[in-house]
């Protein structure tokens, strides 16, 4: 147990089909989402208390929140592994202060090169937005840059190739995450899934790979070009599902703790926090909640349930 993801937002500024509705849904109120104060009580003791040594500011998107490099002075201070994963969409705007204030790497989804595609699946025709956004970031000086890329059958899966070339020209990691049964339109099935092997297959027939190393708990397996352009990942959570090793928990943006992206129980902590509770009180309610993880998420076998929010509504 040592990777926490914040996320701040249920908002954002895309509609990804994998993860929101086009429309319909319900923001959060501003009173209900955690104050940057909560979010860094919660992170720190997750730190001092249980050696948590990664933590990931996620969303909805994060950027769409007022003063986001507040947060990261904040959280950067704890002295973990601190990272951010974000649409990409503002970041020529906000890239130099989230540097400024502590934060040294970035992972920005893009699930297309291509302008017809891009606005298919994220609702909203931003692809020079986001393609900037990356440069952005690497004009910032944030290192490593990565890129999350979802792959959904018969949508996106022709450009795995083309996506390998732009990271290999672009000295950016490319992690390709297999659709997870999180969205909210209820369109996924097995089918629209693009395993992680194929994408490997893929890649590997035009440009050399070989595997990097024993993955750990991190969820990407990492495979390197043989000609030392770089690497790409593969984050298999449907085929090759790595619940026994994940180290992850969750903060939703209403400060509910989960233990899975894919648990149906969830903890309050900030009842916990508004009505007085202690740091132990904390550490208590947080080792409770950790107690009833289960095995593994059961995706495509007849005992999964889908959990009620979608993938913005936790945090990816
Ligand atoms: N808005 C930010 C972004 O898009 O990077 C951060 C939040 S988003 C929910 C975090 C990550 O979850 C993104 O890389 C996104 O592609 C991924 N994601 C969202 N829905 C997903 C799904 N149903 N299956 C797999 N990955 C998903
Ligand atoms: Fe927004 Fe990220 Fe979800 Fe896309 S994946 S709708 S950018 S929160």
């Amino acid at each position: 147990m040592r990777d926490l993801r914040v996320s701040v937002t249920d908002r954002c500024n895309l509609r990804c089909r994998y993860c929101m509705p086009a429309e319909g849904m319900e923001w959060l109120a501003r009173s209900d989402l955690l104050t940057y104060v909560e979010i860094e009580r919660i992170a720190r003791v997750c730190v001092e208390r249980f050696g948590f040594t990664g933590i990931r500011i996620t969303g909805g998107e994060p950027t769409v929140r007022a003063h986001l490099p507040v947060l990261v002075e904040k959280l950067a201070r704890l002295g973990t592994d601190l990272s951010l994963t974000t649409n990409g969409a503002t970041l020529r705007l906000l890239a130099d202060d989230l540097r400024a204030a502590g934060l040294r790497r970035i992972n920005i989804s893009l699930d297309s090169l291509r302008p017809e595609t891009f606005l298919a699946v994220t609702r909203r025709d931003a692809l020079p937005q986001v393609l900037d956004g990356i440069d952005a970031a690497i004009d910032a000086g944030l290192s490593p840059v990565k890129l999350n890329c979802v792959l959904i059958r018969g949508v996106n899966d022709g450009e795995i190739v083309d996506f390998a070339t732009f990271g290999r020209e672009r000295g950016v990691t490319v992690r390709f995450i297999e659709f997870m049964p999180l969205d909210a339109d209820d369109g996924w099935s097995p089918r629209t899934v693009v395993p992680g092997a194929e994408v490997v297959a893929a890649i590997g027939a035009v440009y050399p790979l070989e595997p990097v190393e024993v993955r750990g708990p991190a969820p990407a397996e990492r495979f390197r070009y043989l000609d030392g352009r770089g690497e790409i990942g593969v984050i298999a959570s449907v085929t090759q599902s790595f619940c026994g090793s994940c180290d992850r928990v969750r903060l939703t943006a209403e400060g509910m703790f989960r233990n899975c992206l894919f648990t149906v129980k969830e903890t309050d902590l900030r009842a916990v926090l508004r009505s007085g509770g202690s740091d132990d009180d904390l550490a208590t309610a947080i080792v409770a909640d950790v107690g009833t993880k289960w095995a593994g998420h059961s995706i495509g076998q007849v005992n999964f349930v889908r959990p009620d929010r979608s993938m913005s509504q936790i945090g990816g």
